[in-house]
């Protein structure tokens, strides 16, 4: 069976902003719906692997091998707790990649050259999540090269929307040399207080300024959504009916539109 998976990527230079949080949940609201979706860490942090349970001993093969080695992305996934929810999981060898990287002449195409050559078509996939590490790397670039899009979780505090900017001159960048079929996919608001007027304040200036690229959805600060990790499961069935969870099917019904 022959299928092209849509490849997005979560980003954001900001660290704490809710990106693999986003990854996680999405990804399993994705599968809630019937989607199969692959979840590819791309953080030496390996945040979203633990927050779905994989335990550091039990990561074999990584996002690592997939960038510096001949894996493919079918040789390193790893079935989650969720039905049709799969990881590429990562650890800590992945924080000497960006030297690596920069040693290779392909050093912003090593994730792209990997999806082609083990054809992912061939995975039966319909959505591939990258979660991007706090900032505009080579591995940010990997991911963004091979993309279809990229979507950005904005926390909604002062200085969100200057980081924006960057990360969207980057988005043209890329899109005007190694990848002209990349777009905005679209920002998400996170940890989101509806009493907090500095976050109504953002909501409004960013709706203003970026119109149809704001997603309708809003994801609220729930604290269900932050115990979930440690439980090794997304907010999704750790608390179904919390708002979080809800949030983030709502959103994955958004994408899907
Ligand atoms: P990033 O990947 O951008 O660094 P995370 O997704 O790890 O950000 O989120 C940063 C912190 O905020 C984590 O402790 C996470 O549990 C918490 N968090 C994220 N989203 C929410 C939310 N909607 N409600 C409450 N806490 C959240
Ligand atoms: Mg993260």
């Amino acid at each position: 069976m022959q299928k092209r998976p849509k490849i997005i990527s979560i980003s954001n230079q900001k660290g704490g902003v809710g990106k693999t949080t986003t990854a996680i949940n999405l990804g399993a609201a994705l599968a809630f719906k019937g989607k199969t979706v692959a979840l590819i860490d791309l953080d030496p942090q390996g945040n979203a692997s633990t927050g779905l349970g994989l335990e550091k001993s039990e990561r074999k093969a990584t996002t690592y091998d997939l960038l510096l080695s001949d894996q493919g992305l079918g040789d390193i996934l790893w079935q989650t707790d969720v039905p049709r929810l799969w990881l590429a999981p990562s650890n800590t060898d992945l924080s000497s990649a960006d030297l690596q990287l920069m040693a290779t002449e392909r050093r912003t195409f090593m994730l792209a050259d990997a999806f082609r050559q083990q054809s992912i078509e061939n995975l039966d996939l319909d959505y591939i999540l990258v979660d991007c590490p706090p900032s505009l790397n080579l591995l940010t670039l990997n991911a963004m090269v091979a993309s279809d899009s990229v979507l950005v979780p904005l926390q909604a505090e002062f200085f969100a929307l200057e980081g924006l900017s960057q990360l969207m001159l980057s988005v043209r960048e890329i899109r005007q040399t190694a990848n002209t079929r990349l777009r905005l996919e679209g920002i998400v608001l996170t940890m989101f207080d509806k009493r907090n007027n500095l976050c109504r304040q953002v909501e409004l200036d960013a709706r203003e300024n970026l119109q149809d690229l704001v997603f309708d959805t809003v994801i609220p600060r729930n604290v269900r959504v932050s115990e979930a990790p440690s439980f090794g499961r997304p907010v999704l069935t750790y608390d179904p009916f919390s708002r979080g969870a809800v949030a983030y099917k709502s959103l994955a019904v958004e994408l899907i539109g």
